[in-house]
C-alpha cells in the first residue's frame, strides 16, 4: 500500500498537476504545501505575476482533459508582442497560424484552479501550511513542519516528488553528500511588479514590452483590462533599484524611459518603492532523482529566467514526460532514470535560450534588423511550412524537445544564409528604418505646412496638432511610406 502512495512536496504549479497525473495512474497522493490554501487565503502582494501558457503547458492540460476549461475560463489570448519604442509601438505576431498564440493567465487563478481540481480527484489529499524540512531519501520518508503550530510529523511513501520550486528543499536533501553537478546563477537584474490600470488603451491581446537596453518593462493583460507589469532594472548603478529611492526620482525615471505607460500606472511611486524586489535565478543540476525513491520536477530541477515564458510550460511538460516513463517502465527506478536522461538536455537548452531571449527582449528587439529577421522567418515559414519553422514557433507552439529546437534552428539558419536570407533581412530592416525616419519627421513636415495653410492660427490651436488630424495626415501623406492610410492607429502596426 505504502508503495502506491506518493508524497508531492509543493502545491505551486507543477505539484497539483503532477498529483493529477499520478492519481490517474492509480497512486494515492499526499500533497504538502508550506503556504496556506490560496483558495481561502489572499495571495502575497507583489507576487502574483501573470504567466503565458503555451503549447507545452496546454498539451499537459489537454492530457488531463482540462485545456478547454482553463482556456475558456482563465485565459486571454495573446496574438503577439507589442514593442513600445520611442518612435511608436509595433506588434510582432507570435506566429502565422490562427492557433499560434500564447495565453495570458493569472498565476494565482491557475494555482487555485489546479488545486481545486486536485482536491476533487479521488486519491489526492492536500495539506497546507506544511513545510518539508527533512527527507530520508532511501526510505522516501519526509518530515513536515506545521508553520502555524510548530508541530512536526513524519510521512512515508513509495516515493517523493519534489515540486517545491527553484530553492527546493527536496533537491537539497536528496543531493546532500553526493557528487552532483549543480549550478545556480543570477543575471544581475532584479524585478518588481507594477499595476497598469484598466482603460489604458493598450492592446489587450498582446504582451507589451518596453525594451530600453539595460532596463525594460513588460506587461501581461488581466481579464479585467488591467495589466500586470514587471519592471526589470539592473541590480545596481544609475537607474537601478539600488538608486531609485524617492518618489520624484522614480517618476522622473519613468517619464523618461516608459513615458507612454506613466499615465496608466496610478500607484507608480507607492508600488515601486513599497513592493519587494526579486531576482532571476537559473538552476541547472544533475541528479534529478534518487534510486526509485525521489524525483524532481519543475523549477526544482531546472529553474529558468522568465524571458521565454517557458518555466511553467516546461514544468507542466515534465509531468507529461514523467507520466509517460512511468507508463513505459514497470521498474520505477528505470522510469526515473530515463526521465532524467532524456529530459535534462532539453531543460539545459531551455535555460540558455531564456538568457538569450532576455537580451532580445530588453535590447535587441528594438533594432530593425531583429524585427526584420522575425518577419523574414515568418515569411519563410509561410512558404516552406515545417521545413523553416522559426525557433520561437518551435519553442512556443510545438512540443519538439527544446534541444532539438535549437539544433533545427541552427541548421535552418545555415541554409537560410546560403540562400541569401541576410540580404532579405537587410532589405526589410532598411525599409523599417526608412519608415521610422519618416514617422519622426512627419510632425516637423506638418508644422512646416501649417503656417502656410493657416497663417492666422491661434496659439492654442497651433499647440494642439492632435486637434486637427485630418490636416496633418494630408501634409504627411505625401512623404509617408506605403503603409500610410491602411487604417492603422497612430503608432500601432503589425510588423509582419
Ligand atoms: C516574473 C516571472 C514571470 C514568469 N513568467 C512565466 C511565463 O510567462 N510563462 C511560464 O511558463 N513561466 C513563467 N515563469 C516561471 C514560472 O513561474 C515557474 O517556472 C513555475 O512557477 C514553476 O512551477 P513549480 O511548481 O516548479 O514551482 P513554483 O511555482 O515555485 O511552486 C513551488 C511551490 O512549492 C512550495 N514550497 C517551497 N518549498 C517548500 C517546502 N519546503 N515544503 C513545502 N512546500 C514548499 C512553494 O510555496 C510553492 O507553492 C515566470 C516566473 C517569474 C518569476
Amino acid at each position: 500500500m505504502e508503495q502506491r502512495t506518493v508524497i508531492v512536496v509543493g502545491g505551486g504549479l507543477a505539484g497539483p498537476l503532477a498529483s493529477l497525473f499520478l492519481a490517474r495512474r492509480g497512486y494515492t497522493v499526499e500533497l504538502f504545501e508550506r503556504r496556506g490554501d490560496p483558495r481561502r487565503e489572499a495571495v502575497e502582494g507583489g507576487r502574483s505575476i501573470n504567466l503565458t501558457l503555451a503549447e507545452r503547458g496546454l498539451h499537459a492540460l489537454r492530457r488531463l482533459g482540462l485545456e478547454e476549461e482553463v482556456v475558456r475560463t482563465l485565459c486571454t489570448p495573446l496574438r503577439g508582442r507589442a514593442v513600445h519604442r520611442p518612435a511608436g509601438t509595433a506588434v510582432m505576431p507570435y506566429g502565422r497560424l490562427e492557433h499560434e498564440v500564447l495565453y495570458a493567465v493569472s498565476r494565482a487563478e491557475l494555482t487555485r484552479y489546479l488545486l481545486g481540481v486536485a482536491a476533487a480527484e479521488q486519491g489526492v489529499r492536500l495539506h497546507f501550511h506544511q513545510q518539508c524540512d527533512e527527507l530520508d531519501r532511501d526510505t522516501a520518508a519526509a518530515t513536515f513542519l506545521d508553520v502555524r503550530t510548530g508541530e512536526r510529523r513524519r510521512w512515508r511513501a513509495g516515493f517523493v516528488v519534489g515540486a517545491d520550486g527553484v530553492y527546493s528543499a527536496v533537491r537539497r536533501q536528496m543531493q546532500a553528500s553526493r557528487y552532483v553537478d549543480f549550478a545556480q546563477y543570477y543575471v544581475p537584474w532584479r524585478y518588481k511588479e507594477l499595476t497598469i490600470a484598466a482603460g489604458s488603451g493598450f492592446d489587450r491581446n498582446a504582451l507589451h514590452v518596453w525594451p530600453r537596453g539595460e532596463r525594460m518593462m513588460f506587461a501581461i493583460p488581466n481579464r479585467d483590462g488591467s495589466f500586470n507589469g514587471v519592471c526589470v532594472l539592473p541590480e545596481d548603478g544609475p537607474d537601478s533599484f539600488a538608486t531609485l529611492h524617492t518618489p520624484d526620482a522614480v517618476r522622473a525615471f519613468f517619464e523618461r524611459d516608459f513615458a507612454d505607460a506613466v499615465p496608466h500606472l496610478p500607484d507608480l511611486e507607492a508600488e515601486f518603492l513599497g513592493r519587494p524586489e526579486a531576482a532571476f535565478p537559473t538552476v541547472k543540476t544533475s541528479a534529478w532523482r534518487h534510486r526509485d525513491r525521489v524525483v524532481l520536477i519543475g523549477d526544482a530541477c531546472h529553474g529558468v529566467i522568465p524571458f521565454y515564458g517557458q518555466g511553467m510550460n516546461a514544468a507542466f511538460e515534465d509531468c507529461v514526460i514523467l507520466d509517460e516513463h512511468l507508463a513505459r517502465y514497470p521498474d520505477r527506478e528505470a522510469a526515473f532514470e530515463a526521465y532524467e536522461r532524456t529530459r535534462r538536455p532539453d531543460t539545459d537548452a531551455l535555460a540558455d535560450l531564456c538568457v538569450q531571449n532576455f537580451t532580445e527582449l530588453r535590447d535587441t528587439v528594438q533594432r530593425p534588423r531583429v524585427a526584420a529577421a522575425k518577419q523574414v522567418a515568418l515569411l519563410a515559414n509561410r512558404v516552406l511550412g515545417d521545413r523553416a519553422m522559426p525557433l520561437y514557433t518551435m519553442v512556443s507552439h510545438s512540443t519538439i524537445p527544446y534541444a532539438d529546437c535549437v539544433r533545427r534552428a541552427r541548421r535552418q539558419e545555415r541554409v537560410a544564409r546560403l540562400l541569401g536570407a541576410d540580404l532579405a533581412i537587410g532589405a526589410v530592416a532598411a525599409t523599417m528604418v526608412a519608415r521610422d525616419r519618416l514617422r519622426a519627421v512627419r510632425p516637423r513636415l506638418a508644422a512646416l505646412a501649417r503656417p502656410a495653410r493657416r497663417p492666422a492660427a491661434s496659439p492654442a490651436s497651433a499647440a494642439s496638432p492632435a486637434a486637427r488630424p485630418a490636416r496633418l495626415s494630408v501634409a504627411a501623406a505625401a512623404a509617408a511610406p506605403a503603409a500610410a492610410g491602411k487604417g492603422e492607429s497612430r503608432d500601432t502596426r503589425a510588423a509582419a
